[in-house]
């Protein structure tokens, strides 16, 4: 297997804290790997409680006294257009240092650079459009409301396409006339490192965007639990969602919550077939199956069962697994060894609970990297642990069905609610369906297309709240009611 190194990669990866890149107070640093060789290619500075107080203190002050609260929408827009330009100028670079530094696929990780400029120009456009309530009494009361920013926002990112979700949090929040302290995941900080760069050349006042490094025990946990830090933006594990949302009830934070994932996608007898395997492939072997929304569970109507898992498997094979710097490649090499060993006992686990169709380990003939052929069960029982926990990697499970109220049953029958994907051809069914399935979203036989403007978030262990258009606004401001007697 080819490994691409690219070139002026930084040896050091430094905190953003009031305009300027910093060490640890402590001094201390820890290795990024990347995934394709497993080696270290550059140091990140571990930040911890002293380094968070800093970037605090700093996105407070911009707050309190800089002009970015204060400015006109219009005025916060053109900030976001220019980052959003900025962007867009250098998504090959980009794109080549996320693929280098999470194994994603190159063309998959361009156009996760591609939704980030995006990001930044809808959330630009949303604060100029927006209209707040007016409520008139005739002749006797005029109500609004005002709407403000809530303060310093503490964001917390995965490392599951990264700098994606990282604009998904900067955008709204900074558009919000918040200011910020980022923390992103330990196993990614390549492209994070590049956003201080981004701002700063777009015009983002001094100390309005800060970046502490480190891990989610020290500096995460720092984050959560400072006291001049109002509301958390977090992305990422359920079981971290649970500790974070204890640890915010003492100061009665503001939380917004996108947490793991199961999905259903439930293919009917009457779906059109060819589209339902495309998309479900897609579903979970895209962005090497470290996919919030994964369909990673795919509930099958029994008459068309045998079929499907025929040519599912078939398909699966065939995926090209490689470097993943090769535009060729469609499953590159999974984020971590640490990941990577996880994802891996799940696929040795699979074999007692399901009868193995494709993959079942590494691709044959690469001895290293992160690698994990694309693996198909069939005929997993509900209550096996492949049906029930999310894997996060290119492996899915087919189950039979016989009744649409079986399906249903399928479906909800996990502690996720993030998505689900339905395929069928019979219209009332594909809504009542999509109504009953305990899932935050729905894609009726289609995948992988969303306006920005509706709600994205989970239901049951998959999160709390909702972002995504008006209702990032919404979490990032304060709508304050003033009354007034005529
Ligand atoms: P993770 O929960 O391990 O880490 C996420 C972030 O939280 C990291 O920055 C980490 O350092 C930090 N963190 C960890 N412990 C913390 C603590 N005690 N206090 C504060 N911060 C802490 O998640 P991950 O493994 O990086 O990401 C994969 C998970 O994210 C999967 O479960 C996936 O489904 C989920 N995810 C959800 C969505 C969504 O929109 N629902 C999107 C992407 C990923």
């Amino acid at each position: 297997m080819t490994h691409h190194v690219p070139q002026g990669l930084p040896g050091e990866l430094k905190h953003y804290i009031g305009g300027e890149l910093v060490d640890s107070v402590s001094g201390k640093t820890f290795d990024v790997l990347d995934p394709v060789s497993n080696t270290p290619y550059a140091t990140a500075a571990a930040g911890r409680a002293e380094d968070v107080d800093r970037a605090v203190a700093a996105a407070r002050r911009a707050f309190a006294d800089g002009p970015w609260p204060r400015m006109l929408p219009r005025a916060r827009a053109r900030v976001l257009n220019k980052i959003a330009d900025a962007v867009e100028a250098q998504d090959a670079r980009l794109a080549e240092l996320e693929t280098f530094d999470t194994g994603l696929p190159i063309t998959q990780a361009l156009g996760q650079a591609q939704r980030a400029a995006e990001n930044f120009r809808f959330f630009a456009d949303l604060v100029v459009a927006q209209a707040d309530d007016t409520y008139q009494v005739p002749g006797r009361q005029v109500n609004y409301v005002h709407r403000k920013p809530v303060g310093v926002a503490g964001l917390i990112t995965p490392w599951n396409t990264p700098f994606m979700l990282e604009s998904w949090k900067l955008a709204p929040a900074l558009a919000s006339g918040c200011t910020v302290v980022l923390k992103p995941a330990e196993f990614t900080p390549l492209s994070a490192s590049l956003w201080a760069g981004i701002f700063a050349g777009a015009g983002l006042p001094d100390d309005v965007f800060n970046l502490v490094n480190g891990f989610g025990e020290e500096a995460g946990d720092a984050l959560v639990k400072h006291p001049d830090v109002p509301l958390i933006s977090f992305t990422g594990e359920t079981t971290t969602g649970q500790t974070i949302y204890r640890n915010c009830a003492a100061g009665l934070k503001g939380m917004s919550m996108e947490l793991g994932g199961k999905s259903p996608a439930i293919v009917f007898a009457d779906a059109n077939l060819d589209a339902a395997l495309d998309s479900t492939l897609f579903g979970v072997f895209s962005l090497n199956g470290e996919r919030c929304t994964a369909g990673s569970r795919i509930l099958v109507e029994r008459p068309i069962y045998d079929e499907f898992c025929k040519r599912y498997a078939a398909r699966a094979r065939d995926i090209v697994v490689g470097d993943p710097h090769d535009p060729a490649t469609e499953v590159g090499a999974l984020v971590h060894p640490e990941h990577y060993e996880k994802v891996m006992r799940y696929v040795e686990l699979g074999k007692s609970e399901g009868r193995l169709l494709a993959g079942g380990g590494r691709p044959s003939g690469v001895d290293s990297g992160n690698y994990v052929a694309p693996t198909v069960f069939a005929d997993v029982a509900p209550d096996a642990r492949i049906f029930q926990e999310e894997i996060f990697g290119p492996v899915v499970a087919l189950t039979p069905f016989d009744t649409e109220a079986e399906a249903l049953a399928l479906a909800n029958d996990v502690k996720y609610g993030l998505a689900a994907y339905l395929w069928t051809s019979d219209l009332r069914r594909a809504h009542t369906f999509a109504q009953s399935v305990e899932a935050g979203m729905v894609w009726l036989n289609s995948h992988n297309v969303r306006d920005l403007r509706t709600p994205f978030g989970g239901v049951k262990a998959s999160g709390l709240g909702h972002e995504g258009g008006y209702r990032s606004l919404d979490f990032y401001t304060h709508q304050q009611a003033i009354h007034v007697s005529l």
